[in-house]
């Protein structure tokens, strides 16, 4: 029996392969008579399959090496705090500068309040379609400890197409992007970022794990009320091994990295190839969506998200008969998210384009019958 096509926007699907590959490992890993979960994270075997993630982690996103690869817990939340805790003791005024473009950059800019001074430097406005404020009209503060940014809001499906050059807007603070929801969808310009974060369940493997990528020289600044499990300079120090890490959650995106560096598509490979093919389901989508009467997308295409398509219809009323013959079809998980309503379907790495395919099939035999 075919499996139904999964839009869910986190935890989201994993590639069918992978989870086979998991099923037939669980009980016995390569022959160590025990399965991944019972293994110690110290131990030899477990310690090969982290040094492997994180070496394709770093191939495969092109890290640098003065970039420390962590491997940490407490999720994309987790970090709304923890990166305050670490960063915002670089500046004497304890500021940080927060762009606002969506509920999850909100989210981080009142969070990082309990720890210092979280400046606004720019939102969006409310005329639709949906604009990024362009970074020339950034009201950054004097000296923050760090500028900080979603670079794909998962809710609003707005995305940065290119992350800005802080240094040419006369601004030395780091970068800090949250990245959850498009972590290893597209390529990271590293010379624009001090420190980029992602919660693992969108594009990379199970919840429970959280990516920290960040300069080494923003480790060591960590506010004296920082937990010792959420510094950064002792997390790296211990190859994040100071406490138990999600041992079956970085195995897991092991597997997700070495899928991914096995991905061609025409003469492209690994991210390359992924990249290709996300923009290819999310132009099939929108395509749909722009030529179609009934349903509506409300970002401008400057900064149209890849991953998560949010879109509503023109009668809201159609919106739990859409859902429901899409679920008879097969298509999961398509409803919005309940702060916008409508209907959101999320494109991650692991949807394949015919999961798109037969989406705008349904859409298109759904508008025929009620458009
Ligand atoms: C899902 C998501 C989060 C939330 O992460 P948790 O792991 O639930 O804490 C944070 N930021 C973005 C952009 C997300 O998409």
């Amino acid at each position: 029996m075919a499996r139904p096509f999964n839009f869910s926007a986190g935890p989201a699907a994993l590639p069918l392969e992978l989870l086979e590959q998991a099923a037939a490992e669980m009980l016995d890993w390569h022959g160590s008579g025990v399965s991944v979960m019972e293994m110690s994270h110290r131990g030899r075997d477990f310690m090969s399959i982290c040094e492997l993630a994180e070496r394709d982690l770093r191939e495969l996103l092109a890290v640098p090496s003065s970039f420390r690869i962590l491997f940490m817990q407490g999720g994309g939340l987790g970090q709304n705090a923890i990166v305050p805790m670490n960063l915002m003791g670089r500046s004497t005024s304890r500021t940080a500068d927060f762009v606002l473009t969506g509920s999850w950059s909100i989210k981080s800019q009142v969070e990082a309040q309990r720890y210092g001074e979280a400046h606004v430097a720019a939102r969006v406005g409310i005329e639709r379609p949906v604009r990024l404020p362009p970074p020339s009209t950034w009201q950054l503060s004097a000296a923050p400890s760090y500028v900080h940014l979603c670079s794909n809001e998962t809710i609003d499906g707005i995305e940065f197409q290119g992350l800005p050059d802080l240094q040419a807007l006369g601004c030395d603070a780091p970068l800090v992007i949250d990245c959850s929801s498009h972590i290893a969808s597209r390529p990271i310009d590293w010379r624009r970022v001090g420190l980029a974060y992602a919660g693992a369940q969108k594009n990379i493997g199970p919840a429970g794990l959280t990516l920290v990528i960040v300069r080494d020289e923003l480790l060591g600044h960590a506010l004296p009320i920082c937990p010792s499990v959420f510094d950064y300079r002792t997390v790296a120090d211990q190859g994040s091994m100071f406490n138990t890490p999600p041992t079956y959650a970085i195995y897991i995106a092991g597997l997700t990295f070495q899928w991914l560096k096995r991905q061609t598509e025409s003469a492209l490979t690994g991210l390359a190839a992924i990249e290709a093919r996300n923009i290819a389901k999310a132009k099939l989508l929108y395509d749909c969506i722009d030529a179609s009467r009934l349903y509506r997308n409300d970002v401008d295409p400057s900064c149209r998200s890849r991953m998560n398509v949010p879109f509503f219809l023109a009668d809201e009323s159609l919106t739990e008969p859409f859902l429901a013959q899409a679920r008879e079809a097969g298509l999961l998980q398509l409803k919005g998210h309940k702060s916008v309503g409508g209907l959101r379907a999320s494109l991650y790495n692991a949807m394949p384009i015919e999961g798109v395919q037969v989406l705008v099939g349904h859409m298109h035999a759904f508008e025929a019958n009620h458009g």
